[in-house]
């Protein structure tokens, strides 16, 4: 069986427990550093950007880090907005692609200058009516539908409820014509961890093809494509990475022959990636509590799905180490659990792993997207801490754990006695 490396020895964890109980989030600064250097080299034959989508792991150090490489935002609701301009990302720094828009959130978007991504083709009306004149430049999500189903795009687009059908892009991008409107921009995202490195050279393809027909049709010029997210992270030890080389490659023979072969003026290249860019250098720390001996062999640990809901929620497969363990050859069948009151609280499900002690160390891997941000309360458990690793070795806290006063937060105990 492969292994994953871990960036933590046994002796680091546990002096880091020290200060920081378990179970506590832990992400790798230089990790996600040079990660985002591939993803920018790969498109460096570009005007390119990544904005990253803050729903992954809403922490605004991070965010702030990423920011130091050129990293933007991809927001989808007021609160991600306003972390946003927390950290300082404002203007065209922000991407707003969002469904079932509230009014207050578009202003708040465009107070803050940010690209308005819209979603719908009678948003733009609304628009108008709830927030004033419509952007100088504006972007709509497209649905491509049934126009490319097959093995390349997951998911059914003419099931999911976002973005523009193809008719309703030609009569938007009109009726912001004639308004006035002289900036534009184009954006889809059908798929969700993706690891067919094809599947974005095929959306490339979708969107110049579109471009260069729309901008004929219309007499415009589009300033920019965002090919969305979605690039999928090899959760398992056997999965591999998509190739971000062969990727950009890709893309970049479809522009030169669709954007330069039609002698249209350069695009720039935009994507919002989320799980690829935080979610293989974040880990879930726990420590095992019980082991648990009846039809099956319950591993009890001190994390719950609370912390981390992807197995519980659509069967995700995280790989778990058991730290400190020189050999991690599989000698025990475990399901390993948290403590809430529901059966399907389990990180895992007849996983083989190292023998393990009450009080060893688990790593629970490529927990760094979609992890901390989905936790919840359930059971009144506490949402944990996230720690970042940084560049120099130290550890820095980025985000507390919480508490019980965070948990009673919104209950008026004085009352009870009035009551
Ligand atoms: C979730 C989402 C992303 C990021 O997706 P990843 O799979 O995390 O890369 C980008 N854009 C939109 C609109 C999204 O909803």
């Amino acid at each position: 069986m492969l292994e994953k490396k871990v960036p933590f020895s046994l002796d680091r964890i546990k002096e880091i427990a020290k200060t920081y109980p378990s179970p506590f989030y832990i992400y790798d600064e230089v990790a996600i550093i040079e990660n985002i250097g591939a993803l920018k080299e790969a498109f460096s034959w570009a005007d390119f950007k990544e904005y990253f989508a803050v729903k992954a792991t809403p922490n605004p150090f991070l965010m702030k880090l990423l920011k130091t490489v050129e990293v933007g935002a991809d927001c989808s609701s007021l609160p991600e907005l306003l972390l946003a301009e927390k950290v300082g990302i404002v203007g065209e720094d922000i991407m707003f692609t969002s469904n079932n828009t509230p009014a207050s959130e578009y202003r708040k978007a465009t107070e803050l200058g940010a690209i308005i991504n819209f979603d719908d083709i009678s948003h733009l009306a609304f628009y108008e009516e709830h927030v004033g004149k419509l952007p100088e430049l504006v972007c709509f999500r497209y649905n491509p539908g049934r126009a490319k189903e097959g093995n390349l795009i997951i998911g059914r687009p003419e099931e999911a409820k976002y973005g523009f059908t193809r008719e309703q892009l030609f009569a938007g991008y009109r009726y912001c014509k004639e308004r006035g409107v002289k900036r534009f921009g184009i954006h889809t995202m059908v798929a969700s961890n993706e690891l067919d490195y094809t599947y974005f050279i095929e959306t490339a393809e979708i969107l110049f093809k579109l471009v260069r027909e729309i901008s004929k049709k219309l007499d415009l010029t589009f300033e920019f494509v965002n090919l969305g997210g979605g690039i999928g992270i090899p959760y398992r030890p056997e999965d591999e990475a998509v190739d971000l080389v062969k990727t950009g490659t890709g893309i970049k023979a479809k522009y030169e022959e669709i954007i330069l072969g039609a002698g249209l003026p350069s695009l720039k290249i935009y994507m919002e990636c989320g799980r690829m860019v935080t979610g293989p250098y974040g880990y879930l720390v726990t420590r095992a509590l019980h082991i648990k001996e009846t039809y099956k062999t319950y591993l009890g640990v001190d994390a719950t799905m609370a912390d981390l809901m992807r197995p519980a929620l659509y069967g995700a497969y995280h790989h778990i180490t058991v730290l400190g363990r020189k050999d991690q050859s599989p000698k025990v069948t475990y399901d390993v659990t948290g403590s809430l009151c529901e059966n399907n609280d389990k990180f895992a499900i007849d996983r083989e792993l190292p023998k393990v002690e009450i009080g060893d160390y688990l790593l629970i891997h490529d927990a760094g997207a979609h992890g901390h941000a989905m936790g919840f309360n359930y059971n009144g458990k506490l949402r944990s801490a996230e720690l970042l690793l940084r560049t120099n070795g130290s550890i820095k806290q980025i985000r507390r754990a919480e508490n019980l006063a965070d948990l009673f937060a919104t209950l008026d105990f004085a009352d009870l006695d009035n009551f």
